[in-house]
């Protein structure tokens, strides 16, 4: 059979490659249950511990009483409730936008946002090192994608400059997911500015996490003087964020002004030709907003466990990466030795995720540990052990 996937997938498993998915028998959280034993997480992106917090839990059944279950339909069609439209309200507020749009996924806001905007004779400009969804956008709108190095503005400026492309959109990670490291987004601005290009911020790792209130990376300090001077951002900026991440649920939303928004709803594909998500999880996120808001306690545990981890980890075998950020990679370069240090730490009751090519590049497969405001120092005085005795 000319497709051979057996045989492929073979040389997958020789490789390390092969990924198996793991089956949690209860709520993702601090600790998550496998084949009957309770394991000490470290792979979700849940920051602020909401993915199974009681109140959401609660208006999670309210909503459902309230609204039922499916959304029935598109947002065009008549699948677009109260809950949606009060949601996006509140998100477009927090975010200091004129206007927010909800989609069902990070992944297809991405889509989405890229598809509308930029097309065949325009020009993406993308980092390296940028999240998947963010590459097969730019495919799929056929736009000519160049990659920079990662986050060399300096090679940006040089792309921009020599760029003869009517329309002209920049697209970054603000966070990149996988690293832990964040855009310098006060100079991506002002390159958009003065180049007259688009700028696509993807912040599913800063959104709830970073900035003042959590409100993401745009009211983090090197993006602050102008946050704090306008009401809104640069109206060359597109913001996106995720929900399924510190926000504890599901979906993604993009805010930006009017036009953008209104030009979304118009034309994104991957928002007019899908069935609305639930409106309870809507109703939810509203809840989950205000939580992320008031709960400054969360961002203020979660970053002292960071500080604390790197203190634990700084004279270990293997170098964590230059992250603030919840994501701390631990870097072993071997994909074989990767998949083998996070089976050890399974052995140990512990769960931290190997992540290998082609996620990230080759010899930089690493332990991605990621912290959530749920973790205690203890939970981290005992990975920081665990990873000691292994060498
Ligand atoms: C997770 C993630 C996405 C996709 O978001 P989903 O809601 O999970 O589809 C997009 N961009 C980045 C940087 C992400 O980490």
């Amino acid at each position: 059979m000319s497709f051979d996937l057996a045989g492929r997938l073979l040389v997958r498993e020789k490789n390390g490659l092969r990924r198996y998915r793991t089956v949690l028998e209860g709520p993702q959280s601090k600790y998550v249950g496998i084949d009957g034993r309770n394991y000490l997480s470290f792979c979700s992106n849940d920051y602020l511990g909401l993915a199974n917090h009681p109140v959401l839990v609660q208006s999670a059944c309210e909503g459902a009483q309230r609204y039922g279950l499916g959304a029935g339909a598109s947002h065009l069609v008549s699948g677009h409730s109260a809950a949606h439209h009060e949601l996006e309200e509140a998100l477009a507020s927090f975010a200091g936008f004129n206007r927010a749009l909800l989609f069902s996924s990070g992944y297809m806001a991405n889509i989405g946002v890229v598809t509308a905007l930029v097309g065949r004779h325009d020009v993406i400009f993308a980092d390296k090192l940028n999240h998947a969804s963010l590459n097969d956008a730019a495919i799929l709108s056929r736009a000519r994608l160049i990659r920079y190095p990662h986050l060399d503005l300096t090679a940006l400026e040089k792309c921009l400059r020599d760029s003869k492309a009517k329309r002209k959109l920049i697209v970054t990670d603000a966070v990149f997911s996988m690293d832990g490291d964040v855009a310098s987004v006060e100079d991506l601005i002002k390159l958009s500015e003065c180049y007259d290009a688009y700028l696509l911020l993807d912040d599913a790792h800063g959104f709830g996490v970073l900035g003042e209130s959590g409100r993401g990376v745009l009211f983090t300090e090197n993006a602050a003087t102008r946050a704090t001077t306008d009401a809104t951002h640069s109206r060359q900026v597109i913001y996106m964020a995720t929900l399924g991440k510190a926000a504890g649920v599901s979906g993604a939303f993009v805010a930006a002004s009017s036009d953008i928004v209104e030009t979304l709803i118009q034309t994104a594909r991957s928002y007019i030709y899908t069935t609305a998500s639930p409106p309870l999880l809507s109703h939810v996120l509203s809840h989950s907003l205000q939580l992320i808001e008031r709960e400054g306690w969360r961002r203020k545990r979660l970053f002292q466990l960071i500080n604390q981890l790197k203190h634990e980890l700084q004279t270990l075998h293997w170098r964590l990466l230059s992250s603030n950020t919840p994501i701390q990679p631990l870097l072993v370069g071997d994909t074989h030795e990767t998949v083998c240090i996070s089976e050890k730490l399974k052995a140990e009751g512990i769960l931290v995720p190997a992540i290998r090519p082609p996620t990230v590049p080759r010899n930089m497969a690493r332990l991605r540990i990621s912290l959530s405001a749920s973790h205690q120092e203890a939970d981290i005085v005992r990975l920081a052990t665990v990873l000691r005795n292994l060498v």
